[in-house]
C-alpha cells in the first residue's frame, strides 16, 4: 500500500497545462477536498476496511491557479538530464558524462543552452577546441533550452501511457 501511495501523479491546471508531479498521497488529499478531478486512473485500487479507492494517475484542478515556473536553472545537472545522460555525438549512455562547448569557449562559444551539451570524455576529447564541423562530429540533436514539459515527459514510465496524451507526446 505505501508503495502505491509513492506512485507518481501527473497534476494539470484547470485548463490541462501540465503544472507538476505529485505523489499519489498528496492527489488524493486534493481530491478528498474536493480540489481536483481525476481524469486517468492507475489500475490499482487502494482497499482499506472504510473505502476502496482506484489509484488516480491524472488529475486536474477544478479552479484556474496562476501558475509560473520558476526557470530551469541552468547547470550541468539540467543539462545532463536534457540530454538524457546520454553523450550527444556518438549515442553512449551509463558512461562518465563530460559537458562540452560546442563552440569551444576560447573561442567564443557562450554559456549557453544552445552551446553546451553532454558528450563521452573520448567524444570530447576528440573533438578537442575544435567545433563539430571541423572535427566532423555531427550532434544527435540541436540543443535548446529545455522546459518543464520536457523533463514531465521523462517521468513517463510504462504504466503512465495515460500521460502521453497531456504531455503532448506522440501517441505510437
Ligand atoms: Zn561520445
Amino acid at each position: 500500500m505505501n508503495s502505491l501511495l509513492n506512485r507518481r501523479v501527473l497534476v494539470l491546471n484547470q485548463n490541462y497545462q501540465p503544472i507538476s508531479i505529485a505523489p499519489t498521497k498528496r492527489a488524493i488529499i486534493l481530491l478528498f477536498l474536493e480540489k481536483v478531478e481525476v481524469l486517468e486512473h492507475y489500475r490499482e485500487f487502494i482497499n482499506s476496511p472504510s473505502l476502496s479507492l482506484q489509484l488516480p494517475s491524472v488529475v486536474k484542478l477544478k479552479n484556474y491557479t496562476s501558475f509560473r515556473f520558476r526557470d530551469i536553472g541552468f547547470t550541468r545537472k539540467n543539462i545532463l538530464k536534457r540530454d538524457h545522460y546520454t553523450c550527444q555525438y556518438c549515442g553512449k549512455t551509463n558512461v562518465p558524462m563530460t559537458l562540452d562547448h560546442i563552440i569551444p569557449r576560447r573561442r567564443g562559444g557562450k554559456e549557453t543552452w544552445e552551446n553546451i551539451v553532454t558528450a563521452c570524455m573520448p567524444c570530447n576529447e576528440k573533438k578537442g577546441f575544435r567545433t563539430p564541423r571541423e572535427s566532423n562530429m555531427k550532434l544527435l540533436r540541436i540543443p535548446k533550452k529545455p522546459t518543464r514539459i520536457t523533463f514531465f515527459q521523462q517521468h513517463v514510465k510504462k504504466h503512465q501511457q495515460a500521460w502521453k496524451q497531456y504531455l503532448f507526446m506522440d501517441r505510437k
